[in-house]
């Protein structure tokens, strides 16, 4: 008989009890779709069509959304392109908890209308005490956005040449800037600029000086930059974009700036990103003086960049909960990576595959820390392993070095080791 006639129509595969199941917990499109792949597949020959169902349900994925979770083995802490930071299990139940029906901006003692977002701003003013207010919204671009329209729409914004970063993507922070209404008055030159520059620039028009951190690059040799605690003597509010994220200060980073101390040194707001090294959901923090961060909450446009309830749970657990996998990575010893990546390679030359293990170099990325050099340690693998590993069943993000395929260890977590094993094995 023709192996054609032998594929099951699409209503027997769906009576298969494990695909029924699956289409009360994924809905029956992606089933469907699921079933028509595999079916297409044995039309062509490339499956017998006694194993649709079995195929079909191999291939179901773990829910409904197109994402997929990817092992980040390429030893770039908050890599963009993977989302940037994990969320924290603590942050994930938080989620989890709030994405049903919520008291967001209930007080339900009153039963009346509550502050949204009061948890986490508490939260946050209690990790940053130099911070007598804060406010979140989208991500890091919407908070300079929020900060040039509400205080400079039609001014002025005093800042420094060598501060006019592009961060990636082609993302332009003066053209964000701009976008806004606002009016860049640019001092000094690209590699130096001093407190005269800032002093001479500032006028009836200037809304704020405003402080980038350059976040992807670092200007060395012949240079000078203005403190933000020299700034503060000017006459207007100075800003301070950290980018990072960072609350408060960490000993494996030492240059980079942080909330705390970046508010005490005199900026009335610093701006940052929740997703980089604080180590929680996208999201844009503003901190700092509880006048301006009002006028900030009280602009029309405060409401188009407001962050959702998921966003306001899984920041408060971030800054509230234990350590973030973000953290945990920054603290892990070279030594015990290192001890990771030989036990991993052992077990698959057992395997039969050629592994072995060295210490490496990973980066912070994701706009933080420019030129940190994290000390890891990395499995190697012949190179064809990287593109492989990176279309598997469980895909997993490596690095190409030297013509070798590593799988650098730095934000793999050691509960992840044997996900990693599998999914080495599984291509090997
Ligand atoms: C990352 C970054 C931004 C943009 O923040 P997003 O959260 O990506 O919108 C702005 N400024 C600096 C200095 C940054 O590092």
């Amino acid at each position: 008989m023709d192996a054609r006639r032998r594929i099951p129509a699409t209503d027997r595969v769906l009576d298969d009890p494990v695909l029924a199941g699956a289409v009360e917990r994924l809905g029956r499109d992606v089933v469907r779709a699921v079933v028509h792949d595999a079916q297409r597949r044995a039309r062509h020959g490339q499956l017998d069509p006694e194993r649709v169902i079995a195929a079909a349900r191999e291939a179901l994925p773990a829910s409904a959304g197109g994402m997929r979770r990817v092992v980040n083995a390429c030893g770039v802490l908050l890599h963009t392109n993977l989302g940037r930071a994990p969320l924290s299990d603590a942050a994930v139940e938080a989620v989890r908890a709030a994405a049903g029906t919520t008291d967001v901006e209930l007080d339900l003692t009153t039963g009346r209308r509550g502050p949204r977002g009061r948890g986490v701003r508490a939260a946050l003013t209690e990790a940053v005490p130099a911070a007598e207010a804060a406010h979140v919204v989208n991500n890091g671009a919407a908070a300079l956005s929020l900060v040039a329209t509400a205080l400079a729409a039609g001014r002025e914004i005093v800042l420094a040449r060598g501060e006019l970063v592009e961060i990636g993507d082609g993302f332009r922070i003066p053209d964000l800037l701009t976008s806004t209404g606002a009016r860049l008055r640019e001092v000094g030159t690209t590699n130096r600029v001093r407190f005269e520059d800032y002093r001479d620039a500032i006028g009836p028009d200037t809304g704020f000086v405003l402080k980038v951190h350059p976040s992807n690059f670092r200007i060395t040799g012949f240079t000078s930059q203005v403190p933000v605690a020299a700034l503060r003597e000017l006459p207007v509010p100075v800003i301070a974009d950290i980018g990072s994220g960072l609350l408060r200060a960490h000993p494996a980073l030492p240059d980079e700036p942080d909330a705390q101390r970046t508010l005490a040194a005199g900026a009335d707001l610093v701006t940052a990103s929740g997703d980089k090294l604080l180590g929680g959901p996208q999201a844009g923090l503003l901190l700092g003086s509880a006048e301006l961060v009002r006028r900030l909450e009280r602009h029309p446009l405060a409401r188009a960049l407001r962050v959702d309830k998921l966003t306001l749970a899984a920041l408060e657990a971030t800054v509230r909960g234990p350590a973030t996998p973000t953290a945990q990575a920054l603290d892990r010893g070279e030594a015990d990576l290192l001890d990771r990546a030989r036990r991993l390679a052992a077990s698959l030359r057992e395997r039969g595959i050629d592994a072995d293990a060295r210490t490496s170099t990973a980066t912070v990325g994701g706009g933080g820390a420019p030129g940190v050099e994290l000390p890891s340690a990395a499995v190697t693998l012949p190179s064809r392993y990287a593109a492989a590993l990176r279309t598997g069943r469980t895909p997993v993000l490596a690095r190409v070095e030297h013509g070798q395929c590593l799988l650098d260890l730095c934000a793999v977590a050691p509960a992840d080791d044997a996900v990693l094993l599998d999914a080495v094995t599984a291509v090997g």
